[in-house]
């Protein structure tokens, strides 16, 4: 099984003009710090065409259009010769000429602190730095340990794979009949990744031929797919099997595990460790409106997408405009005759102009065959995505405008995405007051936008409905107002349960304590990671894990897997046969999280989200650094826990 990351270039055939017709779609920044691996010339590094500081979604540089030809031009007959010299490629950079080569590439001072945290990231000695090497015989393993992951999704499939290649025995327990989590589930018209694709996937397993800069769910899936069988996870994960229960047995440290299949049947799995890869968003939340039950067309949740119901001339509601609300309606709007979007509050939107974007054939060709683009394009990716957005979601208590943003910056913004609305409408005032949120910028989970949501808006068949509603008779959503809107379907695209973590099934701990009593709508780990009580057990994308300034849900997986494993290597190679978090450490953290969430943007009393509980605690989401969350994570301190 593979170790490397297969990503420093292939040899190719392709002719000069067809190789210059590909650097057409070169990112340029990317390109430069490729011909320094093609030349070994760092001087590169001092010239005079350098990029600009990278933002989210800017792969160019901000170079004139002489300076990118000049680049391209120099990028052929480097890989030219490249080519002629058999592709080998000269003494690669020290470590210092990479920094460098970082901070070149997104045209500002990446800090001394992020060096190895984006060194592993890049892997560009070949190396996947986050795998966990074991050091026990895993023939040694099979009848004393085992380990039991629920749920097949994207971390779930991480955690698989990490135990494979380390020789765990485990065994993936998953509730739907097939894999991806969210990429299974979801299957709405028009769900799509909005994060960059060349960023969303695992460090170790890039893909170079995504077809869209943020695929659609069908291609997401099948990378995952892909993976799983790469890795030779599949036979491992027992589909349509629910985790129903878990109870630890403390005499025997172990987590017994009831199972229950499609069919009904119970079952018992025993295991060392459980890891939970349940996600956040994954148990469909329709709300409690009067009179749904008697609705006598067809509803669905956005994630339980029906297939089989047509909507072609169709009178549909869709209610909800988050995330999946803005990816599905522009696609309904096309299909529906009459389509009445229910807004409770407006979203706010990143202008993304790549957001329906193809990849060109001559980007998949540089992907694959020019030295280390791939790498220094995720690179590219990542930073402007990383840290830097962070301070700028602190509340300043100084600034006065606290009830539409909470500092200077957050409010330009506010007035940056109010102004690409504006454009947007000129032609529609009156949908301007409905479409602009009144709570800051960043509030709630930013959505891409091409400009597809308000182009919907626009069209003759859709209405933009603000009005509360009051409830639903057999064909009609009733609002306040009195209006009957008539309607033949409903589509509920109103998100999950996000705070009932693991929910529904009922995990035991230590002295009979319940998971779910415990947390109530108030769930906490530390690091997201592990329980006092629940000896043993941890969790991926648990409590306050969730990202919304930065990376990508991956990469926190990536930290979290590694940590797990760091554990367990732990447990095997001591002999150990539990580890259970002190409270004290659980505390103490559990403190700091909620002082630092306290101050963000998320927490703003006119924001309501699924970060928040009923309370209005942030409990989803993250305020920690990427940085020192990579940090925390990357070897478990084996002092936070009582080890038995
Ligand atoms: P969501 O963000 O929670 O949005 C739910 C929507 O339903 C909101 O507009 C909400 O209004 C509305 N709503 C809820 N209850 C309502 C009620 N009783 N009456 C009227 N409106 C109601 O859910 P989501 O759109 O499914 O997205 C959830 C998360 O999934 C996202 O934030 C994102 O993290 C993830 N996601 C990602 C992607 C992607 O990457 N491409 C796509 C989809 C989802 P209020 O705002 O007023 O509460």
């Amino acid at each position: 099984m593979t170790d490397t990351v297969a990503d420093q270039g292939a040899p190719f055939e392709a002719d000069p003009a067809a190789i210059a017709n590909a650097l057409e779609s070169a990112s340029i920044p990317t390109l430069l710090t490729s011909l320094v691996h093609l030349t070994g010339d760092l001087s590169i590094l001092d010239g005079d065409i350098r990029p600009a500081a990278a933002v989210l979604g800017e792969v160019q540089g901000n170079l004139t259009d002489q300076q990118k030809a000049e680049v391209r031009r120099r990028a052929l007959a480097a890989l030219l010769d490249y080519r002629d010299r058999g592709y080998r490629l000269p003494p690669s950079p020290d470590s210092a000429a990479v920094h460098r080569m970082m901070s070149f590439i997104v045209g500002e001072e990446v800090p001394a602190e992020y060096g190895p945290m984006m060194m592993e990231e890049l892997a560009l000695d070949g190396h996947d730095r986050r795998r966990t090497p074991l050091r026990v015989d895993p023939s040694d393993l099979a009848d004393r340990f085992h380990v039991l992951v629920i749920g097949a999704g994207m971390s779930g499939l991480l955690a698989a794979v990490r135990l494979q290649q380390a020789g765990v025995p485990y065994t993936v327990v998953e509730k739907d009949a097939d894999l991806g989590g969210t990429w299974n589930e979801n299957t709405y018209p028009g769900c799509r990744v909005d994060i960059a694709n060349h960023f969303y996937c695992y460090s170790f397993e890039p893909n170079h031929d995504w077809s869209e800069y943020f695929s659609q769910q069908p291609e997401l899936k099948a990378y995952f797919e892909r993976c799983a069988d790469k890795y030779q996870v599949r036979d491992r994960i027992r589909f349509s099997t629910e985790v129903v229960a878990a109870v630890y047995d403390e005499d025997r440290a172990e987590w017994a595990v009831e199972l229950r299949d499609a069919s009904g049947r119970t079952e018992t799995l025993r295991a060392n460790v459980v890891i939970s890869g349940v996600g956040q968003l994954n148990r469909p939340k329709i709300p409690d409106i009067p009179g749904l039950d008697s609705f006598a067309g067809t509803y669905f949740h956005s994630a339980r997408w029906r297939h089989d119901h047509d909507l072609d001339g169709c009178r549909v509601a869709v209610i909800g405009t988050g995330a999946s609300a803005l990816q599905l309606v522009p696609e309904v709007a096309k299909q529906a005759g009459q389509l009445y979007v229910l807004q409770r509050s407006p979203a706010w939107m990143f202008p993304n102009p790549a957001y329906h974007r193809r990849v060109s054939d001559g980007a998949k060709w540089l992907l694959k065959h020019v030295p280390y683009y791939a790498r220094w394009y995720r690179f590219l990716l990542f930073w402007p995505g990383s840290d830097g957005l962070l301070p700028s979601l602190i509340v300043d208590p100084s600034w006065p405008h606290q009830d539409r943003s909470i500092n200077e910056l957050n409010e330009l913004t506010r007035v940056y995405f109010t102004d690409y609305m504006k454009e947007q409408l000129e032609d529609r005032p009156d949908l301007l007051d409905k479409v602009v949120p009144t709570y800051p910028p960043f509030g709630k989970r930013m959505l891409q936008d091409n400009g597809s949501w308000l182009s919907t808006l626009k069209r003759d068949n859709v209405e933009l409905i603000t009005d509360e509603i009051s409830r639903i008779e057999p064909d009609a959503v009733v609002l306040r107002n009195g209006r009957r809107v008539e309607v033949d379907t409903i589509v509920f695209a109103t998100g999950f349960h996000a705070n009932k973590f693991l929910w529904p099934m009922q995990i035991t701990g230590r002295a009979g304590k319940r998971l779910d009593v415990v947390w109530g709508d108030d769930p906490r780990a530390y690091l997201g990671i592990t329980v006092p009580d629940f000896p043993n057990l941890f969790c991926l994308y648990g409590p306050a894990t969730n990202l919304a300034h930065a990376g990508s849900i991956i990469f926190h997986s990536e930290c979290q897997v590694r940590y797990v494993m760091g554990c367990i290597a732990h447990l095997l190679e001591g002999r150990h046969r539990s580890m259970e978090c002190r409270r004290d450490v659980f505390e103490d953290f559990n403190q700091r999280l909620d002082e630092a969430l306290a101050r963000t943007v998320w927490a703003h009393p006119g924001v309501d989200s699924w970060y928040k509980n009923e309370a209005g605690r942030v409990t989803t989401t993250s305020p920690w650094r990427l940085v020192d969350y990579w940090r925390w994570t990357k070897h478990p301190s084996f002092d936070d826990f009582v080890v038995e």
